[in-house]
């Protein structure tokens, strides 16, 4: 055999898996369909990537990822935060943390991270081969994995094969959940796959005017029937469709669980710091200092303009009035949309706006130890292929380099 491990998939998962392997002295095959590694990785966190959550206790990192904690515990006494900053930081790329303990590289560029992955693999001799989509497993009369084929019909052959196809969100980076397919087919249980973490489309058009504006520290909450299901404070940006944003994607799995029973209206706390009595004394300030100028000319460090005016007419202010012409029962109006802003869910975004999917190969069906398929041994399944449900900030390339290292580090002995 000419290789000891084939990779198949050039994302972060991939790329750390066959570094890891390699550095141990395996001869390592990376495949990707595209003529080009990571592209995913390229646009995450807004091309800035999010590489980890800097939280460098394994307890309180797992307690984001409930379903899946009891498994992964195994994993990160291998890898955790700790262990992918160090990694990073060794090789020259300094970070920084952000809120909510988010951790950019300093250069806040994702072409770090490749950079730091790819000369990894470089250094140990990983052969690299783009523009090669892979179609399946090929199983020996005894059903174990003998190799993988390409497209153009070559079948390649290894001691051990590492999936790392990714999981279906953004298909245009080359994820199109052809793991998932191949899964299915040796007998995996694959749980079907969703969008996750995704923008939230409002038939509201008075939100959909606030295009371009973003809000920091707010409160949203996710209603049903009148009733509260989840309420979360951070940050969101209003676009053309309706809201994204950390605080938004974070609010989608409730949105999207919430959706199959009726509608669903989000409620929007504009100045959770504040309670009524002192947002009515602000308003009133303003008004008094600001009396014969136009509502719609206020100005203040209170909430953006553009979000003022908003609120003011949805409280059936005329912003072309006097600020001395508001009535104090509009103000009241006006003071309660502020603390709970009403909006109208219409849809989710899809898959192409999706952050991650939900669904992959069932846990219990893999070692935690090792990323090992329990079905067949010389198969090790790694970053998001893996049915792990979590939240956006960092945690998703975390999981990627916890697997990727553990599937690497065992997948070969020298
Ligand atoms: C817009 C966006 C922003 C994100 N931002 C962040 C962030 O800031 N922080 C964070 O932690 N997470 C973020 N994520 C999630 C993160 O990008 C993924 O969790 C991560 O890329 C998964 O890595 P992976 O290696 O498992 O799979 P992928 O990155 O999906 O890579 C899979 C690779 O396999 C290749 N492949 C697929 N099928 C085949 C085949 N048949 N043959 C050969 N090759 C194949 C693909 O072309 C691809 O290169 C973001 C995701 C998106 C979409």
């Amino acid at each position: 055999m000419e290789y000891d491990v084939i990779v198949i998939g050039g994302g972060p998962a991939g790329m750390m898996a066959a570094g890891k392997a390699a550095s141990k002295g395996a001869r390592v095959l990376l495949l990707e369909k595209n003529d080009s590694l990571g592209k995913k990785l390229l646009i995450t966190g807004g091309g800035r990537c999010n590489v980890t959550n800097n939280q460098p206790d394994n307890k309180l990192f797992l307690k984001k990822l409930p379903e899946s904690m009891k498994y992964l515990f195994t994993s990160f006494t291998q890898w955790n935060v700790t262990s992918s900053l160090a990694f990073f930081h060794d090789r020259g790329m300094e970070t920084k943390t952000e809120n909510e303990r988010r951790e950019f590289p300093v250069s806040n560029s994702a072409q770090s991270v490749w950079d730091v992955l790819v000369a990894e693999m470089k250094k140990y001799n990983v052969t690299i081969q783009a523009n090669s989509p892979v179609t399946g497993f090929a199983l020996d009369a005894e059903k174990h994995i003998s190799g993988v084929k390409l497209q153009n019909g070559t079948v390649l052959s290894a001691a051990s094969y590492i999936l790392a196809t990714g999981g279906k969100s953004h298909p245009e980076t080359g994820s199109t959940g052809d793991g998932f397919t191949w899964l299915s087919e040796i007998g995996h249980k694959v749980i079907s796959t969703a969008p996750s973490l995704v923008p939230i489309a409002l038939s509201d058009n008075w939100a959909k005017k606030l295009q371009g504006v973003s809000l920091q520290n707010v409160k949203l909450s996710v209603l049903q029937n009148d009733t509260k299901r989840e309420t979360r404070t951070g940050n969101m940006l209003f676009t053309h469709f309706g809201v994204t944003g950390p605080l938004v994607l974070n609010l989608s799995n409730s949105v999207r669980e919430l959706l199959q029973y009726g509608e669903v209206m989000l409620l929007l706390d504009l100045l959770p710091a504040m309670n009524h009595k002192e947002i009515d004394e602000a308003l009133q300030a303003i008004y008094l200092e600001q009396a014969k100028k136009r509502v719609k000319n206020i100005t203040t460090t209170l909430l953006p303009a553009s979000v003022l005016r908003a609120a003011h007419k949805l409280a059936g202010i005329d912003i072309e009035k006097n600020c001395n012409d508001v009535s104090k029962e509009q103000r009241k109006a006006l003071v309660q949309l502020i603390k709970a802003l009403p909006m109208h869910v219409s849809h989710l975004l899809g898959l192409n706006k999706a952050v991650i999917t939900s669904g992959g190969v069932t846990l219990d069906e893999v070692n935690f130890k090792t990323m090992q398929s329990k079905l067949f041994p010389n198969l090790y399944i790694v970053g998001d292929v893996l049915n792990i449900n979590r939240p956006s900030g960092g945690y998703s390339l975390q999981l990627c380099w916890t697997t990727g290292f553990i599937a690497g580090n065992s997948c070969f002995t020298p």
